[in-house]
């Protein structure tokens, strides 16, 4: 399996660009404003790339969904509950200059807890994790989770921006959705490096308990 990380833009956001090397078909998590970069990075490889999958409707992490569909013929997949965050994109562009002419795709196919988007001879299973946002997911792909804004290596999500629920229900979805994946899973998040669920489970102060949260 084919796993590329394109950051982009000031917030340094991961999208991944993700194929079955040998019938080149992908799909596309997050794309933002590197979406041109991530465009050309298709084309180069010659994949052929027909789902656009989101973790979430953050403006960072959407910003390039709709050009992406455009020019890759490509379906948009998204949690239900993640309707109001992408609803709201326009808004949080006028509040961040590099995302002024953002459009709001629409989403051919809505994803929820088990379903399973194909691509090739690989399967990316869905797990809801609501707090970063309602319809925040992650996407497990063999032992490679793509955890979006709900874990980063040594630290989680924000849940006090847009569609943001709790802190206490952001940590209970990554203890019971994603501490209960083998230690050796990989972890890709939405910013910044891979880590792993073990390394986290271990060092991460919001799950192993170094943090008081009430
Ligand atoms: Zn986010
Ligand atoms: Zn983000």
């Amino acid at each position: 399996m084919l796993i590329k990380c394109i950051p982009g833009g000031s917030f340094l956001t991961n999208c991944y660009l993700i194929a079955d090397e040998e019938t080149k078909e992908g799909i596309l998590i997050d794309p933002g404003s590197q979406v041109e970069e991530v465009l050309e990075e298709v084309e180069r490889l010659g994949l052929n790339v027909k789902k656009i999958v989101n973790t979430h409707a953050h403006i960072d992490h959407a910003a390039g969904v709709e050009d992406a569909k455009k020019t890759l013929g490509a379906e948009f997949y998204l949690h239900p509950k993640e309707e109001p965050v992408l609803q709201a994109l326009p808004e949080s562009a006028m509040r961040f200059p590099e995302f002024k002419k953002v459009k709001v795709p629409k989403v051919d196919k809505y994803i929820e807890e088990g379903d399973e988007v194909e691509f090739g001879k690989y399967k990316a299973k869905v797990i809801h994790t609501p707090g970063h946002t309602y319809g925040g997911i992650c996407l497990l792909i063999d032992d490679h989770v793509f955890t979006g804004d709900t874990l980063f290596a040594g630290s989680v999500g924000r849940v006090d921006l847009t569609g943001g629920t709790t802190m206490r229900e952001l940590v209970r979805s990554i203890k019971t959705k994603l501490m209960t994946l083998p230690p050796s899973y990989t972890v890709y998040p939405g910013h910044g490096p891979y880590t792993t669920i073990g390394i986290e489970k271990q060092s991460n102060p919001f799950i192993a308990g170094g943090v008081i949260l009430f």
